[in-house]
């Protein structure tokens, strides 16, 4: 393994999400130099951002500063910046700074660890991206919170019967684990939450549309449980509307399309995207200089160990790539937080194997199962083939998500918000933000 002079071998993690935090977490000990580099200061905790968008939490409670995180890990170095590009041949990335902090302009290294996620995709009309907000971002996540609770605020002052009905219908596009868990959210907030908040209005009275182009929801889990998950969501007041293909997107509703019916309009004006994603752009790069395949949503192929076809000091983990198998067939992994972590955590221990001239064996994804709520008490669960429902269910989501979320204090917060919720059916964060609010919606 190649270091320059008597230096530490530098290792350089790009994207401080699910991937890069545990390849940084599990090479701090190992003799080498690690700069922890991402666009964001802090760790994003994904799962939760739609609990932000319906104000059951803050932000601070779902984000974690990476400095923080490393602090006592005096190997470790974060860097507040944007990749740019790649040279592979020079080992070197090209910098560009955010926020207006000065960033280098290049940054060395011996090995890279890429883990740059992807982003929610509008299927080739980024026009729709400005009527319909996806929580992927804290920022998108705030702006979602606005514009729903600007939707029954505008519903309160609004004399027409039909304007008020459109400004109380809710539209989730796509019924996978975000959809399901947004629409169920936002189903609750109507119902209990802001129950007796409005006087010319009653908040009971909002539709909620699940809008999926499959024939049902949560496609990645049994049908069965496809099945429970729909009766939840129904008695919780969420219409579901499978077979439908969203065909358009405006400031006044959504177009969908399906066999039996042909083309229908709904009008709203509160949609949320939570369909398809695309890898990050820096996928896009990689496989751009090393020639390799991309497969339709943007993710690079990578090797059974992880790094690129050529390339064996750059691995690139996570949401933007897709892994060889060992008899060389590219296979996609769901792109949940369990696959990066396991990733980063397997890179990490290439790269101490290789510090100590060890062989490593190839990447093996140990499904653990596949968890999704949809509301109070309701979730569903697949875990290595034992099927759950119900409260049951929803303990285990609620367990997992607490004991993967970062920072002791963001649990502790979390914890005493989730029980203070659960008795009152309360939402302390149901904050309209931002100055965009009005001249977005109207
Ligand atoms: C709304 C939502 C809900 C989800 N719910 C679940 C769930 O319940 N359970 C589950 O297991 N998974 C869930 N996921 C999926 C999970 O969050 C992802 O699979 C996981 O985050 C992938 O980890 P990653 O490290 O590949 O990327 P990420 O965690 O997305 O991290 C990527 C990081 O790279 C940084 N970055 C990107 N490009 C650059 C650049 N050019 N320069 C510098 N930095 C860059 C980003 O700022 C980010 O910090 C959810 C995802 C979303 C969006």
């Amino acid at each position: 393994m190649r270091t320059s002079g008597s230096r530490e071998h530098q290792v350089v993690v790009v994207g401080g999400g699910f991937g890069g935090l545990q390849a940084v977490s599990n090479l701090r000990r190992a003799p080498v130099e690690i700069t922890l580099l991402d666009r964001r200061n802090f760790h994003l905790f994904q799962p939760l951002t739609y609990q932000v968008a319906t104000g059951a939490l803050s932000p601070g409670e779902i984000a974690y500063p990476l400095r923080a995180i490393f602090k006592r890990d005096r190997n470790v170095r974060v860097l507040l910046a944007e990749v740019a590009d790649i040279d592979l041949d020079a080992r070197e990335l090209h910098l560009r700074s955010v926020a207006a902090v000065p960033a280098p302009e290049r940054l060395a290294y011996d090995t890279l660890i890429v883990a740059g996620g992807s982003h929610y995709s509008y299927f080739g009309h980024e026009d729709w991206r400005m009527h319909a907000a996806e929580v992927k971002s804290l920022e998108s996540a705030l702006a979602v919170r606005s514009r729903l609770l600007a939707a029954f605020e505008a519903a309160e002052t609004e004399p027409n019967a039909e304007a008020r009905e459109t400004w109380l219908t809710f539209v989730v596009v796509g019924a996978g684990p975000t959809g399901v868990e947004m629409a169920g959210q936002i189903a609750e907030l109507a119902r209990d939450t802001l129950r007796r908040d409005f006087r010319a209005i009653d908040p009971r009275g909002a539709r909620i549309l699940l809008v999926e182009a499959a024939d049902r929801v949560l496609t990645s889990f049994p049908p069965s449980l496809s099945a429970k998950a729909e009766r939840s969501l129904q008695r919780l007041g969420v219409t579901v509307l499978t077979g439908r293909t969203v065909i358009g997107i405006d400031a006044a509703g959504v177009m969908l399309e399906s066999r039996e019916r042909g083309e229908e309009r709904i009008a709203s004006r509160a949609v949320v995207w939570a369909a398809g994603v695309t890898a990050s752009g820096l996928a896009g790069r990689l496989a751009e200089l090393t020639g390799t395949e991309r497969d339709p949503a943007g993710r690079v192929t990578v090797e059974s160990d992880l790094t690129l076809p050529g390339h064996p000091e750059v691995f690139a983990i996570g949401d933007m790539v897709r892994v060889r198998d060992v008899d060389g067939e590219p296979v996609v992994l769901p792109g949940v937080a369990p696959v990066a972590m396991q990733q980063g955590r397997y890179a990490a221990g290439v790269v101490r194997a290789r510090l100590r001239g060890r062989e490593h064996g190839v990447f093996n994804y140990r499904d653990k199962g596949n968890l999704a709520t949809i509301g109070r008490a309701a979730a569903v669960a697949d875990i290595k083939g034992l099927r759950l429902s119900g409260f049951l269910a929803w303990a285990t989501w609620l367990i997992v998500h607490l004991w993967y979320l970062i920072g002791f204090q963001n649990r502790l917060l979390v914890l005493i918000r989730w029980s203070f919720s659960f008795v009152t059916h309360g939402r302390g964060a149901r904050l309209i933000t931002g100055a965009s609010t009005n001249s977005e919606q109207r």
